[in-house]
């Protein structure tokens, strides 16, 4: 395959100048130089030859729920899949599989699995974000890991283009991590062992579903935010800090420091739900706006604790990072 500039733009397959702000939940950002949203794996792998073709860098996302982008935009290609496959197999009375494509909403894919009745993905409820987000950062939901349901996926490699089927261990889940963060191979679909159960153990679990997604919009903002900015501290982390830092949990600190709500810069601002997430409550919001937050928020609980807060939410387009690192 050796499709060039003109051949990718004639095709549709690629567009230019497209902007970002609609495609994360920020609302915030630049646009991207090139972007495609390919809807076949043939169409993901023009995408990935025309990065390599041009020597462009590639970022692939899917709904922008933990994704923040630079004011200045992206100079290269951004690629979201709009793949929406999904396809069940029973394998025995209760256990079924579900191979789903990367751009499928993990909401909807519960959703489709509760109508077959089948159960074991509904603690991810109302989460918001893609198949590809969520085995990204091995989406969680207290001690719930979507890793523990996973069987396997298929992954393209970003400069060979070649497919690959790897299994769960190859896939190194851990918290917020997985072999994805490496960025040399990203995801087409992810299989995942499913329950089938009764009809009453399905009206239980749709019950229960209910109740998490109550607690969801009770607990957390529902817009304009990435959900956890910053991620738990790791053991190693909290033995650097002063006596104070005694928990692994970022939110335990960021509670004490009494910025919920009030810490602004711009029109961004710690919501008031919780101590661990930014808003944008402003139109006029920027990136800038956000890393400015953020950086206060790092400072002031390096100086009370000794620890320094390290993001979760993943960037896109910024020269270097913005944030303090450890
Ligand atoms: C209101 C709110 C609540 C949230 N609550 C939770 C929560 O309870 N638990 C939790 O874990 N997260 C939570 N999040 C974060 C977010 O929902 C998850 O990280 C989700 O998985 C992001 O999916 P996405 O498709 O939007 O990914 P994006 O934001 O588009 O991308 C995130 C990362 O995934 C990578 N990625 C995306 N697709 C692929 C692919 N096909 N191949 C390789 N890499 C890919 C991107 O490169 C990027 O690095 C919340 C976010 C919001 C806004």
């Amino acid at each position: 395959m050796d499709l060039g500039l003109q051949n990718c733009f004639a095709n549709g397959i690629i567009e230019q100048d497209i902007p970002l702000h609609d495609k994360n939940w920020f609302k915030t950002g630049g646009n991207a130089r090139f972007f495609s949203q390919p809807t076949s794996t043939k169409d993901f792998q023009v995408s990935l030859q025309f990065a390599q073709n041009n020597s462009l860098p590639t970022f692939v996302f899917g709904s922008g729920a933990n994704l923040l982008v630079s004011d200045s935009g992206f100079n290269g290609i951004a690629v979201h899949p709009n793949m929406q496959n999904v396809h069940f197999v029973a394998v025995s009375d209760k256990k079924w599989l579900v191979t789903v494509e990367t751009g499928v909403l993990i909401d909807d894919l519960i959703v489709q699995c509760l109508e077959r009745g089948l159960v074991g993905l509904e603690p991810f409820s109302g989460i918001p974000g893609t198949i590809g987000g969520a085995v990204f950062i091995n989406l969680h939901y207290f001690s719930a890991r979507i890793g523990q349901s996973f069987v396997q996926g298929q992954v393209i490699n970003r400069t060979t283009g070649d497919i690959h089927t790897l299994d769960r261990d190859a896939f190194k889940f851990g918290y917020n991590d997985s072999i994805l963060h490496n960025k040399n191979y990203y995801l087409l679909n992810a299989t995942f062992e499913v329950q089938k159960v009764s009809e009453l153990e399905i009206a239980y679990t749709r019950g229960r579903r209910d109740e998490i997604i109550r607690q969801r919009n009770s607990r957390y903002p529902r817009e304009r935010t990435c959900g956890s900015f910053f991620r738990n501290f790791h053991k190693h982390e909290l033995e650097m800090g002063n006596e104070k830092a005694i928990h692994p949990y970022i939110a335990y600190y960021l509670d004490k420091s009494g910025v919920k709500g009030s810490l602004r810069s711009g029109g961004a601002v710690v919501s008031h739900k919780h101590a661990n997430m930014l808003i944008t409550d402003r139109d006029d919001a920027t990136s800038n706006n956000i890393v400015s937050l953020a950086r206060k928020m790092q400072e002031i609980i390096l100086k009370e604790f000794g620890l320094v807060p390290q993001l979760e939410c993943q960037l896109l387009g910024f020269e270097t990072y913005p944030l303090l690192s450890t």
